[in-house]
């Protein structure tokens, strides 16, 4: 049984897709006017576990993000620099795909599309709602009108029946206390606008997520994500137009994952309070850890960001390595421990009953961490065999299609310290200190540096 909570109905909900076995979603992607920060990598690597994971069960992911290449702040940037909209915006599209393969977000079985190659499909929503009555033109513009849609304030859960009905906002970002009928097309202001039947102008922000959801996914899919800042005024308008064009509910269920903060702040281009990936690799910090930073808090929990918690989750990257190549490399073959096989068995059920309960990463996380002990204590009490450490390279390998902290390693190298290592361990085990000393002394000749942890010894490269 797998569970999430619904933003909808603010509850955890039994999760069952509207096609068995077929999973879709629509994600919000960036607003291409800058390099995201990590915080909009928070939301992306919650996004992608939640993507891994449900393939990781068996389902069939079918996703869709959009990238928004049209709205206020991408056209006052391409104005600044008096280039077009697209030489303007694709050097941060072009960004946001190398930032997101460091960071092992997937992009394959992923629709990325853009607003500007979706304007007809954005003109036939409005050209329905417009025709349906649920939309109206002032001056040059079309608004959404809020009193079709009694409903209105559904996945906010605020009641919205006081609002002047009749009154509008133009920007595409507002606050609950200054909702209006919201803009669905712009007229023309500037330079970059399309000449459409519903007249010249742009799309609001709103419409260009729903045309490109409907368009990929159909008219009612599966699941809809973001940050809890898409929540209002951005997926309730998209809910509303949907659904007033459609007749039919237009997502089942709605996940939001909390803010990355600064100092008690959300972590914002705004409020200047950001780091861009960009930022925190020059500083020579590593994606890895900086994935496992931004996804070892559960989604819904704020997150506070500091470089110290950023190098604790290099040492717990480091270390989960450690142990993997330790059990790779390891030339132990004593009886076979039928604890172990249990706990293995154990572990995987742990690590999917954690993740399939709104995505408890922590509990999965526990699990792992559990393992390792119990295998380098059975590795100290030689009462392992490699049938058992083949069992746990196996798990940590599979979860690994979820969590991606393993690296790659160079087998050589990597292969003659690692035996160097265990050659010292055995030495120390059998109390064979003066050999264990002369390993050392042979390790520290090629640069090795040693550290004795409760996961096992660790090794580093000096510099
Ligand atoms: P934007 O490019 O501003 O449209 O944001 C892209 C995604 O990042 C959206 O899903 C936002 O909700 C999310 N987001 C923005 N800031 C943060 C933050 N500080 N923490 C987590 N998610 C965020
Ligand atoms: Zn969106």
């Amino acid at each position: 049984m797998i569970t999430f909570f619904n933003t909808l109905t603010r509850k955890k909900e039994i999760f069952q897709p509207i096609e068995d076995k077929i999973v879709k979603i629509y994600t919000c992607g960036p607003t291409v006017y800058d390099f995201a920060h990590i915080g909009n990598f928070r939301a992306y690597i919650f996004e992608d576990i939640l993507h891994r994971f449900l393939e990781y069960e068996g389902f069939t992911v079918k996703r869709v993000m959009n990238i928004t290449d049209i709205d206020d702040k991408t056209i006052i940037g391409a104005l600044k620099e008096n280039i077009s909209l697209n030489q303007f915006t694709e050097k941060y599209i072009e960004a946001f795909f190398e930032d997101i393969k460091k960071l092992r977000i997937k992009t394959d079985n992923i629709i990325f599309s853009r607003a500007t190659e979706n304007i007809p499909e954005m003109v036939n929503l409005i050209k329905t709602l417009l025709e349906k009555g649920h939309a109206y033109k002032k001056e040059n513009s079309i608004y959404f009108r809020i009193s079709s849609f009694p409903e209105y304030g559904r996945l906010s859960h605020f009641d919205f029946s006081k609002i002047k009905t009749g009154t509008s906002v133009d920007a595409d970002e507002y606050e609950k206390e200054s909702a209006r009928d919201f803009v669905l097309w712009k007229g023309e202001k500037d330079d970059f606008s399309w000449d459409t039947e519903i007249g010249k102008g742009r799309p609001g922000w709103h419409i260009e997520c729903s045309a490109m959801g409907m368009k990929y996914l159909g008219e009612t899919f599966d699941m809809h994500t973001g940050g809890v800042d898409n929540i209002f005024p951005h997926h309730e308008n998209e809910i509303a137009q949907c659904e007033m064009a459609t007749g039919k509910p237009f997502v089942k269920y709605w996940l939001h994952c909390q803010h990355l903060m600064v100092n008690g702040e959300k972590m914002s281009k705004s409020k200047g309070n950001f780091y861009t990936l960009r930022d925190l690799l020059k500083k020579g910090y590593d994606p890895v850890a900086i994935r496992y930073l931004l996804m070892s808090t559960h989604y819904r929990d704020p997150l506070n960001f500091t470089e110290k918690s950023l190098q604790q989750a290099k040492n717990t990257v480091d270390r989960w390595n450690d142990f993997y190549r330790r059990i790779k490399f390891l030339n132990i073959d004593e009886r076979k421990n039928e604890q172990i096989s249990q706990q293995c068995i154990k572990t995987e059920n742990i690590f999917r009953e954690s993740l399939g309960d709104d995505l408890n990463i922590s509990m999965a996380l526990a699990g792992i961490f559990e393992l390792m002990h119990s295998t380098n204590n059975s590795i100290t009490e030689n009462n392992i065999n490699r049938e058992n450490l083949e069992e746990i390279s196996k798990i940590i390998e599979k979860v690994d299609y979820v969590l991606q902290v393993l690296k790659p390693f160079e087998d050589s190298i990597d292969a003659e310290i690692l035996t160097l290592i265990e050659k010292r361990e055995q030495a120390r085990k059998e109390k064979d200190f003066s050999q264990a000393d002369k390993i050392r002394s042979i390790l520290q000749e090629k640069g090795i540096i040693l550290e004795d942890t409760p996961l096992g010894p660790r090794w580093k490269q000096k510099k």
